[in-house]
């Protein structure tokens, strides 16, 4: 069997069009511009790229772009004062603060100080606890656009069986969320589970989010099974720098029904997710229907 490929690019290009038909109907009916503020805190490479892109993306679709650049040695006072006042801020819909931040700074304090209703990372203690209890929250971006594609090539989840391997509170944890609110039979997988190779056999859908170039081998794969890699690892092979994922993608594809590349699978989801979450944010605050389609 050769997979068919979930071509994330592709997809995340129809959910940015998708977004920017919504902001300029807002313009145009209700005089609303969409805001979406960034804050990054030092100067991260990996951040910086980040952050250059989202602000790209959020232009490109016809929303306000806040970028907060702060240097590294930024006291966490100061920090937590921009937060308070992006959250006060009219024009601001939607705020991210990039991760990880320097370790002077407490993550969760910065995280938890975000308004509930601005946070479109999903990482605010008070939208974990309403994705866990099944009500309407802000959803974390990398599992909201694996869950997408797979309503997109499954149409209805519900009795399949999920494996979720990694359980870290930004992917594996809400990606399982994801999941069984769309009804299907959902493992987590971690670094203790006895014979991962197995229980990942038993998967119509399996989920990669180990941080790990390579790992889960066509020996993973249940014929047929839909294969999302999450994964983004930075390999040197030949010489050569090239970016892997955590599922081995030739021996993977061989044997599964469908699979995400990497890259071009769930990367460009994420920002695309991004936006649709600060639009989703904007019409929640303004008291309009939610876009179809760009929500859990
Ligand atoms: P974390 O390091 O936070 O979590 C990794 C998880 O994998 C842990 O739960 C860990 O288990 C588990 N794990 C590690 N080794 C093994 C093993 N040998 N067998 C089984 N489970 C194992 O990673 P993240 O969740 O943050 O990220 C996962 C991957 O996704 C990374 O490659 C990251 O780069 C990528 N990523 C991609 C994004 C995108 O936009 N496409 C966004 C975010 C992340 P335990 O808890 O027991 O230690």
């Amino acid at each position: 069997m050769t997979a068919k490929v979930i071509d994330g690019k592709a997809f995340a290009a129809n959910v940015r069009a998708q977004v920017a038909a919504h902001v300029a109907k807002l313009k145009e009916e209700h005089g609303i511009q969409p805001g979406l503020a960034v804050v990054l805190v030092g100067e991260d490479p990996a951040s910086q790229v980040y952050v250059r892109n989202k602000h790209a993306s959020t232009i490109e679709v016809g929303m306000a772009s806040f970028e907060h650049r702060l240097p590294v040695d930024t006291a966490e006072a100061d920090l937590l004062a921009l937060v308070k006042s992006l959250n006060a801020d009219p024009k601001v819909h939607g705020i991210l603060v990039q991760l990880p931040l320097p370790s002077h700074l407490n993550s969760e304090l910065i995280i938890n100080t975000i308004d509930p209703a601005k946070d479109v990372d999903g990482f605010h203690i008070s939208n974990v606890g309403l994705l866990g209890t099944g009500q309407k929250s802000m959803v974390p971006c990398t599992p909201l656009g694996c869950l997408m594609m797979l309503r997109d090539h499954h149409g209805s989840l519900a009795g399949l069986n999920a494996v979720v391997v990694g359980r870290s509170n930004i992917v594996g944890k809400p990606m399982a969320q994801l999941l069984l609110g769309d009804s299907c039979t959902v493992t987590i997988a971690h670094s203790r589970t006895k014979d991962l190779a197995a229980v990942c056999r038993g998967a119509d859908i399996l989920v990669a989010a180990v941080g790990r170039p390579e790992m889960l081998t066509g020996d993973y794969v249940k014929p047929g099974a839909t294969v999302i890699d999450v994964g983004i690892n930075r390999i040197e092979r030949d010489g050569k720098a090239k970016l892997v994922g955590d599922v081995h993608y030739a021996s993977a594809a061989a044997v599964a029904g469908a699979i995400t590349p990497v890259p071009g699978g769930v990367g460009p989801m994420t920002i695309a997710c991004l936006l649709a979450n600060a639009l989703t944010a904007c019409c929640r605050a303004n008291g309009l229907p939610e876009p179809e389609g760009l929500t859990a």
